[in-house]
């Protein structure tokens, strides 16, 4: 069992602090929101009043925040938090942020003497409540070492993606690439449909041939081919466009900052992003299709 801080209860830490208290462990959890930490209260956590207060004497404080700026806040803000934390307690910001924050916090706890790693996750809320997230993590190998300990009843795939600031290059290289397939299955689908052929039957072609890839075998955006599949559910969430607007945002800074010409990347921005201002935020990132559907 081990003494764990966790700070940020939205829609996926509060299912990741709950896990850890399902595994055992001693939560002590803190948000802004008071409904939040009620229901993880009411799960067996303990409330703190602050990020600060949370996070004395721990073996781990976890953190899962919405950007960059709450996480430089809680860690190098007003509270002061690293400055406070103890030498033993190692740190873990499963936020997806950019990775120049994620280096910056990184290299502080580093002067501190504190082991921070950078875990952002894949999987979304229900794989967040299943306790199957994927972790990519930036940060040195002793720290890795500890902190999948505690990750393992969180997720599924725990990968050391290399230094601080690796987990975010990893989460923006793979949302990059996931909202590259899934437009250009969208396209493949919505053109065979075009000439007539069965959608279902074009995606178990395509599946069993060189096309094949998640967004067409896991996730399909077509209505009608996968009952679970948000297509088939008016496109409800799922992963919300808001949020890949978000990450592909931080992962054209990636691209930038590593001088890549990413032309299919920013395509996807620019179309996700038209998509989001036509007010489609809310709706899950498989709604892309339905700007084919129309034109
Ligand atoms: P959310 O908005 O539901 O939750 C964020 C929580 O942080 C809120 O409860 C908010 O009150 C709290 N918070 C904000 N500032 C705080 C502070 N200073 N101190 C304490 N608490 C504070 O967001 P979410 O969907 O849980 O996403 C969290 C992170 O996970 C984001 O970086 C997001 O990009 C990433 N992510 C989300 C998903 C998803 O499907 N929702 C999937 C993968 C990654």
């Amino acid at each position: 069992m081990a003494r764990v801080a966790f700070i940020g209860l939205g829609n996926m830490g509060g299912p990741m602090a709950g896990n850890l208290l399902k595994a055992g462990h001693d939560v002590t959890v803190f948000d802004l929101s008071a409904q939040a930490t009620a229901a993880l209260a009411e799960r067996g956590a303990s409330v703190a009043e602050s990020a600060l207060a949370a996070s004395a004497d721990k073996d781990y404080v976890i953190s899962m925040l919405p950007a960059g700026k709450h996480v430089t806040g809680v860690y190098l803000g007003d509270e002061g938090l690293l400055a406070a934390l103890d030498a033993h307690t190692t740190v873990l910001d499963c936020s997806t942020i950019d990775a120049g924050t994620a280096r910056d916090v990184g290299a502080a706890a580093e002067k501190l003497g504190i082991g921070f790693m950078d875990a952002p996750v894949s999987g979304g809320v229900a794989a967040a409540a299943a306790g199957t997230l994927a972790f990519m993590c930036g940060g040195d190998p002793m720290t890795f070492e500890k902190a999948r300990l505690i990750l393992a009843d969180m997720g599924k795939n725990i990968f050391h993606a290399g230094p601080a600031g690796a987990g975010q290059v990893a989460k923006g290289c793979n949302n990059m690439l996931l909202a590259i397939h899934m437009i250009g299955t969208c396209e493949a689908l919505e053109m065979g449909a075009r000439h007539g052929l069965d959608p279902k039957v074009l995606s178990e072609i395509m599946s069993a041939s060189s096309g094949r890839n998640w967004s067409l075998e896991v996730y399909n955006p077509y209505p009608g081919v996968m009952d679970a599949a948000p297509a088939s559910n008016d496109y409800q969430p799922g992963f919300m466009v808001d949020l890949m607007v978000k990450d592909l945002g931080l992962a054209m800074d990636i691209a930038e900052s590593g001088g890549v010409a990413n032309r299919m990347g920013q395509l996807a921005q620019a179309l996700y992003s038209e998509h989001q201002a036509e007010g489609n935020g809310a709706m899950d990132f498989s709604s892309i299709m339905q700007r084919l559907h129309t034109r």
